[in-house]
């Protein structure tokens, strides 16, 4: 199946919003093994929006349109299309009513203008859109299938997987269902990843995909079966399989972040935690409280950015910044046992840097920093040179620093990241 996406709107070719519809809708379909051929996008403009739905008629088996559904005079996806194909737009009573009882139930007046919503070309299949009051529709013309959603993110997506998926999935008849994961991984770049699984990858009835959201891998197996149980069945194998080869660098799986997984090996251990941050100044911190429930964990921190803070408020000892300078081995041991000290936690851990784009000297380059953690009867500290942007610099510190945790909880070696030794 060769899918495409048609995005609506001014806002889009202005530049005023980013196009994440775009790049949701292409991932829920590749979720469905479906590759997205085209791309466009459109003003609210009638004889544009014709020749893009005529184009995709023409070309595409399966067509996603955002945009353009809601009530004001900008909003032609209905009409317009029907103008395209030569259909008559024809009032939905049902439609009618629900947009109707929507009004009455929050007491507002409805207009004209919302009653338009209730209009859907002839033949059309109308998607409810629990959300919002424009239901979405879908339609075939040419060779291809168009389902037109609203452009409000949560009422798209939610439309998406609730009416769209299934749709997509049945008309492409029985005999195939498609499932895909996510395991995420931390610490080997995406070459060597191919590399390391490239006989799991060549294994069959699962195909592995990879993506790179900064600073971590992702793994995408995605598995296609005669059921849905098969394909289920199928990605267990490979998760376990990919899981076992490569160990801790897989952290978590779909939507578990690496400080939510963190947040919860604390918790199941009745562990604390507390940082002492210099260059990150207060990313770990941030990452760990977005996590609710993570007061059972987090004692607090320090953001500790000048020497007289990190003496001060960490302990520090003045010789040390003196001798050996605020990004050091010994200055960062300090902040991570001092913070460790004084929260009264188990595990202590800290940041010390240069994130740039100024400040080196040939000693200490720019995007230098040092790591350490503070436990129970050792201090394990370790410096990287990273090359990056300062958003960067600070992500990347950050997710060393929470990888940390989760190795020291799983007993395992504390590492960097493999393709950043020094
Ligand atoms: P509404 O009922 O709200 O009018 P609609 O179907 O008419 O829904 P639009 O008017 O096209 O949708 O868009 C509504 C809002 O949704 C936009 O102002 C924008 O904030 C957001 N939006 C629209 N399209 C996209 C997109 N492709 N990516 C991200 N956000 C979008
Ligand atoms: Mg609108």
């Amino acid at each position: 199946m060769k899918a495409e996406i048609l995005t609506i709107g001014d806002e889009l070719l202005r530049g005023e919003i980013v196009d994440t519809n775009k790049s949701f809708l292409a991932d829920r379909l590749l979720g469905l093994d479906i590759e997205t051929h085209f791309q466009t996008s459109v003003r609210d403009d009638p004889p544009a929006m014709i020749d893009a739905f005529q184009r995709a008629a023409s070309r595409s088996d399966i067509t996603l349109v955002s945009g353009g559904l809601g009530p004001t005079r900008d909003d032609l996806t209905a009409a317009v299309l029907a103008e395209a194909f030569g259909l008559e737009l024809l009032l939905d009573e049902a439609t009618l009513e629900t947009i109707r009882s929507f009004f009455r139930s929050r007491s507002r007046e409805m207009t004209e203008n919302n009653a338009s919503q209730a209009r859907f070309p002839k033949g059309a299949d109308i998607l409810p859109n629990p959300l919002g009051t424009a239901p979405g529709f879908s339609i075939t013309q040419g060779s291809t299938r168009f389902f037109c959603l609203p452009g409000v993110p949560n009422e798209m997506t939610l439309m998406m997987d609730e009416q769209v998926m299934p749709r997509i999935e049945s008309a492409r008849g029985e005999g195939v269902a498609v499932r895909a994961r996510l395991l995420r991984t931390f610490g080997m770049g995406e070459s060597t990843l191919d590399d390391e699984l490239k006989d799991i990858a060549a294994s069959g009835d699962v195909s592995l995909g990879f993506r790179t959201s900064f600073p971590d891998n992702y793994l995408r197996p995605l598995a296609r079966a005669a059921s849905a149980e098969q394909a289920e069945a199928a990605l267990d194998r490979v998760c376990d399989a990919i899981r076992q080869r490569l160990g801790p660098l897989v952290y978590g799986e779909d939507q578990q972040t690496l400080d939510a997984v963190v947040g919860q090996m604390l918790a199941e251990r009745g562990m604390t935690i507390a940082v002492a941050e210099s260059c990150t100044g207060g990313l770990i911190a941030t990452r760990i409280t977005d996590n609710p429930g993570s007061s059972a964990y987090f004692a607090g921190g320090v953001i500790a950015y000048s020497d007289a803070a990190k003496s001060a408020l960490l302990g520090v000892p003045a010789a040390a910044l003196e001798e050996h300078g605020a990004v050091s081995d010994p200055v960062v041991r300090a902040m991570a046992e001092g913070v460790r000290e004084r929260f009264d936690v188990d595990i202590g851990i800290a940041t010390t840097g240069i994130s740039g784009p100024d400040g080196g000297t040939d000693s200490k380059p720019v995007g230098l920093v040092h790591i350490a953690l503070a436990r129970e009867g050792a201090t394990y500290a370790e410096s990287f040179v990273f090359r990056m942007d300062r958003a960067r610099h600070r992500l990347l510190t950050s997710q060393i620093a929470l990888d940390w945790v989760r190795r020291t909880l799983l007993d395992v070696e504390l590492v960097g990241p493999k393709w950043a030794q020094r």
